[in-house]
């Protein structure tokens, strides 16, 4: 890669200092930055999307910003194809699926078009050359100590009843999500201080197609039933939930059986999207996880810069994330926690979000 990273920057195609934003796309000599997300339909994604676009145009490249419809495959890998042809010289991917884009990638790959795993990894395909992310592990391990801390596994006796909604089974964070939050959870789980009712407990069995809402929901509604969880029955102590998505469709179907503030589970989420956080003020989630993607987007904007430039991007991890080809050099950023008594500081005295927008 060291070749093709100095044949781009030699063809002269470094980027311009003249002219920002929409100017960028009428000069000849601008560098276009292909950018892939999977969805509209999720808060986050839109974000992601909005940042990376604004801040590359702010560094003087041209921006191809494609959403593949709500997680629609065919269609990422068409708008990638496209992007390909279109005159790319870097493409930044937040993959659906991680493992549909071996094919599209070869393209990329033969193309000479660095790929920058965006968020999620992608998988099986030897185009992708660097990764940036959150540290998803840590995501999973902030939401499993949240559950021990607010149940106080240590030193209650129990037993908790508790249940388990990962995400999407194609996500390669879900393994990082989910496996950091069991690492916390299931020697509570061996020794029978946490008691999972549904007997739900295998990846597979808790994941959720597409981190849908209206799956998570099904899925609960399904088991308040069958186990008999009841705000005045059977007691249920906490439900760890991967991101907000999924705790959103949960916390649908706990208000739906007739749940409120007052007997509300211990919730976890990801992402502090707006309803989410909402929840949280209404006391129906106790926790999210605050991933900036404002943070996010400017390293990969430096990655994409770096590598246009000829020079090495920086990279913070080179142990953790193996894409079937091999370790991928990764930049992780930091999630934090956050709740309804660091939310402010966090989100609205940073510029997140405006004090309006949590209305
Ligand atoms: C992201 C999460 C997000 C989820 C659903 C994951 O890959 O890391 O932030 O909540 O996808 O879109």
């Amino acid at each position: 890669s060291a070749t093709l990273i100095f044949s781009l920057a030699a063809c002269g195609g470094g980027k311009t200092d003249a002219g920002a934003g929409a100017d960028n796309a009428d000069s000849a000599d601008v560098v276009k930055i292909g950018v892939s997300m999977p969805t509209q339909s999720l808060q986050r994604w839109n974000q992601d999307g909005s940042n990376m676009k604004a801040s590359l145009e702010d560094a003087g490249y041209a921006v191809d910003l494609q959403y593949a419809g709500d997680n629609d495959i065919p269609t990422q890998v068409s708008q990638i194809e496209n992007m390909i042809s279109g005159g790319c010289k870097v493409l930044v991917i937040a993959a659906i699926d991680g493992s549909s884009l071996t094919e599209v990638l070869k393209g990329a790959k033969d193309a000479g078009i660095p790929v920058i795993a965006y968020d999620r990894l992608i998988m099986n395909s030897d185009a992708v050359s660097y990764y940036a992310t959150f540290d998803n592990y840590k995501v999973g391990t902030l939401q499993g100590t949240y559950i021990k801390d607010a149940l106080d596994l240590d030193n209650q006796a129990g037993p908790f009843n508790i249940e388990l909604v990962t995400g999407a089974p194609d996500d390669n964070n879900v393994n990082f999500f989910f496996g950091g939050a069991m690492d916390v959870l299931n020697p509570y789980i061996e020794s029978g201080k946490l008691v999972v009712k549904s007997g739900q407990t295998e990846k597979a069995q808790v994941a959720t197609p597409n981190w849908s809402t209206e799956e998570s929901q099904k899925r609960f509604e399904n088991i308040i039933t069958s186990v008999g969880y009841d705000p005045s029955g059977v007691k249920l102590d906490a439900v760890l939930c991967s991101n907000d998505s999924t705790a959103i469709g949960v916390t649908n179907a706990l208000v739906g059986a007739g749940y409120a503030a007052e007997n509300f589970p211990v919730i976890t989420g990801q992402d502090c999207d707006k309803p989410a956080v909402k929840n949280m003020i209404a006391g129906l989630q106790s926790m999210s996880v605050f991933k900036d993607t404002r943070t996010l987007a400017s390293k990969v904007v430096a990655m994409v810069d770096a590598i246009v430039k000829g020079s090495e991007p920086e990279i913070n991890d080179t142990q953790t994330y193996d894409n079937g080809t091999g370790i991928i050099p990764s930049y992780l950023c930091d999630p934090v926690f956050a709740n309804i008594d660091n939310y402010k500081e966090l989100l609205i005295d940073s510029g997140y979000y405006a004090e309006a927008d949590l209305k």
